[in-house]
């Protein structure tokens, strides 16, 4: 057993009451990578932003929960290098679909799990995610739980179609299960293709796809029966166009990807939505970097100067949410 105290992480009950507060939202950022977590923490650093570091099943897979662990470790060291003298940084574990995985995760250091029992009944849903919670709460990890569908693939995560959070559940879910915090279904999606084609309407002057609006009535009921309860939103990239656009020039097939304007997330952001989850976006800054370097140094083999490049792209990704679409910046002096 591993305390998440010990390794200077933090949980997210007090981001969260300070974020509501401030009308503004925690970036939740996934990693399995040692540039990727480069890249979050010097931009959470450099703009003194509280900070989620996001762990996946499929990042677990992938690269190893122990590895994972110490990265995360030591990512709060690297802050501290970098001037931040009082890093807020979260390990959490995104969509965990079993008890035994987020008991793991509690045990292991995470100071955060999410139980996503959404596609399960109502009542097994509540079950599931009360289980979780009282093993978690022992040891002041917070938990995060997830009522409503979203669709799109994220790892394992998938669905074809996506069912709206009922608000009149909320009020009734959060209290049996004593969670702290809830992700709604509002129209936000899992991957970089958010909606297809027949879903969005075309910009006339650019083409470009335009997609639905997020259904913000769902969220202000949502608020309105649990007033202050920190709400999150998952499948929230806004999948830019300029990466898309960079990805494609160099070789990639990317036709249509769309994802969540982030005039939208800004306004979510400013409400009791306190947690807002990316990913896609990372990984095409990631993509679109590398293919640059491939497409104009073709004898480049150094691995350095191809995640170099990516690694700077996502920091730059990463400043951008934070301060142009978050507003979680200067908030963890
Ligand atoms: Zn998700």
């Amino acid at each position: 057993m591993v305390s998440y105290k010990e390794l200077g992480l933090v949980n997210t009950r007090e981001m969260f009451a300070k974020a509501i507060k401030g009308g503004y939202a925690i970036p939740a950022f996934n990693f399995n990578n040692m540039e990727q977590l480069q890249a979050i923490i010097k931009a959470s650093a450099e703009t003194k932003s509280p900070v989620i570091l996001q762990v996946s099943k499929g990042a677990r897979n992938y690269a190893n929960q122990t590895l994972l662990r110490y990265m995360a470790q030591g990512a709060v060291e690297y802050a501290k290098e970098l001037g931040w003298e009082h890093p807020q940084i979260c390990l959490h574990l995104d969509h965990g679909d079993s008890f035994e995985l987020c008991k793991s995760c509690v045990d292991f250091g995470f100071s955060s799990v999410m139980i996503d029992a959404s596609s399960l009944p109502y009542e097994e849903n509540i079950a599931l995610t009360k289980k979780v919670v009282d093993y978690a709460h022992q040891y002041d990890v917070t938990v995060e739980a997830e009522l409503g569908v979203l669709a799109g693939v994220e790892d394992e995560v998938s669905s074809a179609v996506s069912h709206y959070t009922k608000p009149e559940e909320v009020v009734d879910f959060a209290t049996r299960t004593g969670c702290d915090s809830l992700a709604i279904s509002i129209g936000t999606s899992h991957g970089a293709y958010k909606f297809t084609p027949e879903q969005c309407t075309r910009d006339p002057k650019t083409g470009r796809l335009v997609p639905p609006p997020l259904a913000f009535d769902v969220l202000d009921a949502v608020m309105e029966k649990l007033p202050g309860f920190p709400i999150v939103l998952h499948g929230s990239s806004s999948v830019p166009q300029e990466y898309v656009d960079m990805i494609n020039q160099y070789g990639g097939k990317l036709p249509d990807a769309v994802g969540i304007p982030e005039e939208q997330l800004r306004k979510a952001a400013k409400s009791a939505v306190c947690k807002i989850n990316i990913d896609s976006d990372s990984r095409l800054a990631f993509t679109a970097a590398v293919r640059k370097v491939f497409a104009e140094k073709p004898a480049e083999f150094d691995p350095r100067k191809y995640c170099g490049p990516a690694r700077d792209l996502m920091t730059e990704l990463y400043k951008h949410k934070i301060i142009n679409v978050l507003g979680s910046d200067g908030k963890a002096e």
